[in-house]
């Protein structure tokens, strides 16, 4: 009998925190049983020839909204199978209470036995869940979600107070479902999480930053001023001072709890000077996070071919904007890139602005988009990259030592790149159930040619592999 289950042979192995290193890597019982300088292919039962190509660890795709759109099941069967194209083995996955998803409210201790229900059987990626405390009765249940139900992330819309825009509405209430959506019941969230810490892993509240009195503001002046309908008069409708005055209220509520918070998806030059200014003022405990989109996908050129399936909260930004955010990722204040991956379908944007739904999926672009336009394109490391895409999230969020990793012990989670593969982006290349990709035709350099999860390859030359085998991972 073989020693090793998989063996991967002659690649460069990309260490996070370390570097590149020449070696082979040998897995069993679907963790990392051996690396070395040479290891012999007759004591594995399969082997992946790495020649010439990159070893990274799976990436931890931390912002992720399975079933926001369509059933919870659907979406893990072709979104997830999109995750393992960009060399994504776990999906950190948003869920809330309220409209979209399952549409109702209720306590967690119920609904998420439901949501991973659905999920089971179905994805290609292990995964997990951050979950959106909706309601007062729900910040009650953070104990237990913390403790046994394995949540060891939550999060705070700051912009569904007051009204909410994604379905041309005012009406908050209907929306979240909630008793009171505020600053209050933020505070509340984050006093029971900075008193949930059970020391053995991170427990954090992430933020979506806008601020809803002034979106209120620019969207009228928006829609009064000829209501143009692109996708820079979404940006000019939530501009980045709501991002940085929504950043301002989060962080002073933050340091007031003591609570360790997550920006999500900062979107502009403002909001990442908002964030790491209050960071070094205030000495949070405190994580930032772009996306691929607001790295790569500007306004002004997405307007210029027209359409509407870039819309997405916080909106496109400018092209300074875009340079303004890697040269965040380059300095190290940014701490990962996640996709925000919403499958949202081409009849759901519409040409309309107000009632396009939010949201497009990027996960099966995860790892090319940062080798392309980050490694090729900006020189970052591929140490770097493997800290950007997959270690860095899986320490904020509970899976340091499982995930994120290539040490010994770790799941053997890992992407085989060929880093000079170059492709333009189509929408049938990425093998998710969206119908239209904002990145199309983008041409990118850098692709995974096998991706593999916990031991066995998931996905092959452009291929998925026999059967879903991700699994719930309690944090
Ligand atoms: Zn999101």
């Amino acid at each position: 009998m073989a020693r090793y289950e998989l063996l991967v042979k002659n690649g460069t192995l990309v260490l996070p925190y370390v570097g590149e290193v020449r070696g082979d890597l040998a897995t069993r019982d679907g963790r990392i049983a051996a690396l070395a300088d040479d290891l012999d292919p007759a004591e594995a039962d399969e082997v992946l020839d790495a020649t010439g190509k990159l070893v990274f660890p799976a990436a931890v795709d931390a912002h992720y909204h399975l079933g926001i759109y369509r059933p919870l099941a659907v979406d893990a069967a072709e979104e997830t199978r999109s995750s393992l194209v960009g060399g994504v083995g776990t999906v950190l996955s948003y869920f809330r209470t309220g409209q979209h998803y399952l549409n109702r409210t209720g306590p967690y201790a119920e609904i998420l036995p439901e949501v991973r229900a659905a999920v089971a059987g179905h994805a290609w990626t292990d995964y997990g869940f951050h979950l959106a405390p909706m309601d007062t009765a729900q910040v009650g249940e953070i104990p237990a979600l913390v403790g046994a139900a394995g949540i060891s992330s939550f999060k705070y819309y700051m912009f569904y107070k007051g009204f909410n825009l994604s379905a041309d509405s005012r009406d908050a209430k209907a929306f979240t479902m909630s008793d009171e959506y505020d600053l209050g019941h933020l505070y509340q969230i984050m006093e029971a999480v900075a008193a949930n810490q059970p020391g053995d892993r991170r427990v954090s509240l992430s933020l979506h930053c806008e601020q809803a009195e002034l979106m209120r503001l620019f969207i009228d002046r928006v829609r009064a001023n000829g209501d143009p309908q692109t996708l820079k008069a979404y940006s000019d409708a939530r501009p980045p001072l709501t991002e940085r005055v929504a950043i301002g209220e989060a962080t002073t509520l933050a340091k007031a709890t003591g609570c360790p918070v997550n920006l999500l998806h900062l979107s502009s030059a403002e909001a990442l000077d908002a964030a790491a200014t209050a960071k070094a003022a205030l000495g949070l405990d405190m994580r930032l996070e772009v996306t691929l989109h607001h790295l790569c996908l500007d306004h002004e050129t997405l307007d210029q071919r027209g359409g509407l399936g870039a819309k997405v909260n916080p909106p496109i930004r400018a092209v300074a904007d875009t340079e303004a955010l890697w040269e965040g990722v380059r300095s190290g204040a940014i701490d990962w890139v996640a996709s925000d991956h919403a499958c949202c379908l081409e009849e759901n944007k519409g040409n309309a602005l107000w009632p396009a739904l939010p949201g497009f999926g990027g996960t099966g672009l995860l790892y090319p988009v940062l080798l392309s336009e980050g490694m090729h394109k900006r020189g970052l490391s591929p140490r770097r990259i493997a800290e950007l895409a997959a270690a860095n999230p899986a320490a904020a969020y509970g899976l340091a030592g499982r995930k994120g990793s290539l040490m010994l012990g770790a799941d053997a989670d890992l992407t085989v790149v060929d880093p000079e593969l170059e492709q333009a982006v189509t929408t049938e290349l990425l093998q998710s159930g969206q119908d239209h990709c904002p990145f199309e035709g983008r041409v990118v350099r850098g692709w995974p040619i096998a991706t593999v999860l916990r031991g066995r390859v998931a996905y092959r030359e452009g291929k998925v592999v026999g059967a879903p085998r991700g699994e719930f991972l309690a944090r």
